[in-house]
């Protein structure tokens, strides 16, 4: 059964046992496998009696719409669509002028039992799917399968990866049993159910021909073109194939190389993960299953020390460290703080204090969004870092660091550097757009760290960061090199 702890009522609606089917709206996680919220939905088919539909849509009109989201979205969706032939019906609507697909939801809740969905707490999925709650007669839910500690299960938000750490040494054994089934459908006992004639006239499905070709359907529609579609590709099997080849290849150097740009070692999975095109389980599955791990294996000390607890490999610790910890703690920021995560005014106060204390500091250098955003600076190894996340979709994890603190560096007050942080962030990063994106971005600028000596201009007491000593303990040459565009040189 679904954790009850994932389930959330979105209204006090009741169900509507006349209904024709429970409607999945899948917003989020994008995959047939490893879903709660699909598991919630087909045990809410099973026990009504009824068949079970997936509507998976795409809109338009959301900030930093591109082709390059919209093609990994429509690759996902082509993989859906793929998998659930003969197996459920998967209906999959492309919205091509914005405004088109608005009431599509409440015509299908219209002839449904309940609607369920998925619980992403970031971006503009919650107003989205509260907007929809008030306007269905039928009892809508909403169920989280973002990440292996329930986001219910902490009553508060912690400002700290030690004790967010801790809390999870204390508590995440209660929730191994709780392992999302990994084939939800095969339990689906009633098939065949179908949206109604008046739906499919209205809104036109996207069909597989459609699917197979996404520049087919992205060139023609309003949003932004000048951002190109990524180097990876989307989909729950792009997703899959990439976590068999990390545990099989990659993870093994993860302690001794992940910080080098040049040995791009780690697992690459941020942006399968944001669309919900592979679960955070199934990751950790895999990696159990290369360990030979088992719940009993866990140590009983509790100390929030990022080595030891787990008994496994020191470089599946780690990795299990950035998976769990450092990712669901930007969730649990996200569900507890769902209006302030994104503001300024939510950084801790001795942040801002240091922060504001030094605004009026000289700059050497101050760039704007556009300098930026064309990889300009004076600095190389920025650009690079930069060029890379233009051209494909992504920027390495040492790299992202050094490039918030160097927009912090660079502007003219610590809320500009948010903001360019933000806009580039979330209209280039695949990942963009995620509970992580403002972990990450608000990291820059103090949240989960602490105040850090000697204190320096601009930066107060905020964790300083140089691209000087990033050349001369990392290996990046050839990351340098390949990401430098023609005019720049390396320092
Ligand atoms: C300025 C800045 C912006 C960032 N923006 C994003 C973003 O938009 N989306 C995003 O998912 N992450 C973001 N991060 C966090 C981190 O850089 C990426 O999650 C990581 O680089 C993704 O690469 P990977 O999948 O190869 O990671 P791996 O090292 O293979 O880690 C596995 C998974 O753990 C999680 N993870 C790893 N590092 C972190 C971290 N530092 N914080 C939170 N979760 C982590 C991710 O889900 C990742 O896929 C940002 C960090 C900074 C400093």
């Amino acid at each position: 059964m679904t954790p009850e702890l994932r389930i959330e009522p979105l209204n006090d609606n009741p169900v509507n046992g006349g209904g024709d089917y429970v409607l999945y709206w899948m917003t989020s996680y994008r995959r047939l496998e490893s879903n709660y919220a699909l598991q919630r939905a087909v045990e809410l088919a099973n026990q009504l009696g009824k068949p079970l539909i997936v509507l998976e849509a795409l809109r338009i009109g959301y900030k930093w719409a591109s082709d390059r989201i919209h093609t990994f979205m429509i690759e996902g969706m082509a993989d859906n669509q793929q998998a659930a032939n003969g197996v459920v019906p998967y209906y999959c609507y492309l919205e091509r002028n914005a405004g088109d697909g608005k009431g599509l939801i409440q015509a299908a809740a219209q002839h449904a039992c309940a609607v369920v969905t998925d619980h992403f707490p970031a971006f503009m999925i919650p107003r989205m799917v509260s907007a929809a709650a008030d306007q269905v007669d039928v009892r809508m839910e909403w169920v989280d399968s973002n990440g292996i500690l329930p986001m219910a299960a902490a009553d508060k938000t912690f400002s700290r990866a030690y004790d967010f750490r801790r809390f999870l040494q204390k508590n995440l054994p209660d929730h191994f049993g709780d392992m999302p089934e990994s084939d939800p459908l095969s339990r689906l006992e009633h098939r065949g159910g179908t949206l109604p004639e008046e739906i499919l006239k209205r809104w036109t499905m996207a069909t597989a021909e459609e699917l197979g070709n996404p520049a087919s359907i992205v060139d023609a529609l309003a949003i932004d073109h000048s951002v190109p579609p990524a180097i990876w590709s989307g989909g729950a099997a792009a997703g899959k194939a990439r976590v068999k080849s990390f545990i099989d290849k990659t993870v093994e150097l993860y302690t001794t190389d992940r910080n080098h740009p040049d040995a791009d070692a780690t697992s690459g999975l941020s942006p399968y993960l944001h669309f919900g095109f592979i679960s955070a389980h199934q990751v950790f599955q895999a990696l159990v299953q290369r360990e030979g791990w088992s719940p009993e294996d866990v140590s009983e000390q509790t100390k929030g020390s990022r080595e030891g607890w787990w008994n496994m490999s020191p470089e599946a610790e780690s990795f299990l460290d950035e998976l769990i910890t450092w990712r669901e703690v930007g969730f649990n920021m996200c569900y507890h703080e769902p209006e302030t995560y994104m503001k300024y005014e939510s950084l801790p106060g001795w942040a801002r204090q240091t922060l504001e204390e030094h605004a009026d500091d000289p700059r050497d250098y101050v760039y704007s969004l556009a300098e930026f955003e064309a990889g300009n600076t004076h600095d190389p190894i920025w650009n690079a870092a930069q060029n890379q996340l233009v051209r494909e979709g992504r920027m390495h994890n040492y790299m992202r660091m050094l490039w918030g603190k160097k927009i912090l560096h660079w502007t003219e007050h610590p809320k500009d550097a948010l903001e360019i942080m933000i806009e580039l962030n979330n209209k280039y990063a695949l990942d963009g757009r995620d509970p992580n994106s403002y972990s990450g971005i608000f990291w820059v600028l103090g949240r989960y760290d602490r105040a850090w000596g000697p204190e320096r201009e601009i930066f107060g007491k905020i964790r300083y960061m140089t691209s000087k000593s990033a050349k001369s303990k990392l290996r990046l040459n050839a990351y340098v090199e390949k990401y430098t565009s023609d005019q720049a040189q390396l320092l």
